[in-house]
């Protein structure tokens, strides 16, 4: 694990590049009265995205969502009720349940399920041999055998492909890949062995291929390179083995731009995508699935962490935060300057209960979210709920909020860090100097109680930390209502989703 880079000189987002549902939220400390720091999500995003999906991808093409970018349960529902996926990608028994639940609570028609994994149990091959529409994309020929094993005792025959590591492709454009040693798949040259094994055993059906080869990527030629020659190999491979091809799963894979301001990164481009899908030769019967997990869900999620404090050492600023790598490790496992907004939420409820700040919202235009927003808001003040109940963790009663940090400052007045105009570190509570979300990003005023808001969040964020280290409470998962729902005002900023 290396720190994420330095981003010098690299600003701060603005607060007000959020969107005004995140933002009030965060400013008026819905989302982290009981809990200081929390996972925001708009689940209608993710629909969004999924929808826009679906429209560039051609007739033979299903989606199914990989759960283990986000398997939060109103995301789920999100996508699979906005008619945008056809089912999911799972790994593990719990992902086979957050599906199926899934499935149940939508009365979904659609139920495809596909396993990917190179060490799945029998506890996980039973259940997918158990569940009609189910995938195997089988790793290696000993994970055949057991599946054969475990189909026979259920006297069922399971649908699979088989997961194949390309020797090499060749790609235009960034993306490299092929000819890698992995524990994923099958070497590309063993493959008409594994498919003759597979004619041997009674209770798999090999319907074709699996290929999950691609990462982050965000250059749309090179992608659709790398679906031609899944397509080729799947073709020649199935002649070659006298099989009929019904199946080819290319995997997931599509970037999202995390860097625009520092690299230029511009979004996935769907249209010019599905243009040069529709041109493919996909024969008559064959099926393509497509497994996004990042695409999806990248941009509706925010993680905000309140400031636990600000200090200097050897000339450099830290924000430190009352969350970190234990919620939130994208930043360092990927080593992505990951940009944030600071929100101000502190000076004016020293003094001032009136709270001008609050009283007149993100847009200053007397926003009636404050205390009136069913979606983030637990009257009670003892946690945040959201509409239908969904977060999904109580979290330990007792850590202090940003009100209680605010009040404790006040009754010992100290000298604060100024921290406007400078680069600063951002860190977590871990007691590892790994726990660094960002470096050396330019910020204006940052004081203790603020929150740090890091868009982007959505995928691989809670699912993906360090959740046990040191023992801190997990964040907590809220539900925002839909941006220009009836309480919010739409407005148009970057980041933002009308
Ligand atoms: C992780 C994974 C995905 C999703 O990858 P993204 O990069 O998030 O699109 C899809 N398929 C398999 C087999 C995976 O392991």
């Amino acid at each position: 694990m290396e720190l994420p880079p330095s981003a010098a000189p690299l600003r701060a987002l603005p607060a007000d590049s959020l969107p005004s549902t995140v933002l009030s939220a965060v400013r008026d400390g819905s989302a982290g009265t009981a809990d200081a720091s929390a996972y925001l999500y708009e689940p209608a995003i993710a629909a969004g995205n999924a929808a826009a999906l679906r429209a560039c991808l051609p007739a033979w093409a299903e989606i199914c969502y990989a759960v283990k970018a986000n398997g939060f349960a109103p995301i789920l529902d999100a996508l699979l009720s906005g008619l945008g996926i056809d089912g999911f990608e799972v790994s593990s028994t719990r992902e086979v349940r957050l599906a199926l639940d899934a499935f149940d609570r939508v009365a979904s028609r659609r139920r495809r399920l596909v396993s990917s994994g190179p060490a799945k149990s029998l506890a996980l091959l039973t259940a997918l041999a158990e569940t009609p529409d189910a995938v195997v994309n089988v790793e290696s020929p000993g994970e055949l055998h057991r599946l054969e094993g475990v189909a026979a005792r259920l006297g069922r025959r399971v649908t699979v492909a088989v997961r194949v590591n390309p020797r090499q492709v060749r790609l235009t454009g960034s993306l490299q890949m092929g000819g890698r040693p992995s524990a994923f798949g099958v070497p590309e040259p063993e493959v008409p062995a594994v498919l003759e094994l597979a004619r041997r055993l009674p209770h798999v059906d090999v319907a074709g291929f699996h290929v999950h080869a691609v990462s982050a990527n965000l250059d749309v030629p090179a992608h659709l390179d790398y679906v031609r020659w899944c397509l080729d190999f799947a073709e020649r491979a199935a002649r070659a083995a006298r099989m009929d091809l019904r199946l080819l799963d290319v995997g997931g894979g599509f970037g999202v731009p995390f860097e625009p301001d520092r690299k230029g990164e511009r979004p996935f481009d769907l249209a010019r995508f599905g243009d040069g899908l529709s041109r493919l030769a996909v024969p008559t019967g064959v099926q393509m699935i497509f497994e996004p997990g990042r695409l999806l869900v990248a941009d509706c999620g925010w993680y905000a962490a309140q400031v636990a404090d600000v200090k200097r050492s050897y000339g450099t600023t830290f924000v430190v935060l009352r969350g970190g790598i234990h919620h939130f490790a994208l930043p360092t496992s990927w080593e992505i300057v990951h940009n944030f907004a600071v929100v101000n939420r502190n000076g004016p409820l020293l003094g001032d209960p009136g709270d001008q700040e609050l009283a007149t919202g993100p847009n200053g235009s007397g926003d009636p979210g404050r205390g009136e927003d069913p979606g983030v808001r637990d009257p009670a003040g003892s946690g945040t709920t959201d509409q239908a109940g969904q977060t999904d963790q109580a979290g330990p009663a007792g850590p202090a909020g940003p009100a209680e940090e605010r009040e404790v400052a006040a009754t010992w007045p100290m000298a604060e860090v100024d921290t406007t105009g400078r680069a600063v570190t951002v860190v977590g509570e871990l007691c590892t100097p790994e726990d660094t979300l960002a470096r050396d990003i330019t910020v204006g005023p940052v004081r203790t109680g603020d929150a740090v808001v890091f868009p982007m969040a959505g995928a691989y964020g809670y699912e993906f930390a360090l959740a046990e280290f040191l023992g801190h409470a997990r964040p907590r998962r809220v539900v925002l209502p839909p941006a220009g729902g009836r309480l919010r005002a739409p407005r148009s900023l970057p980041g933002a989703h009308e």
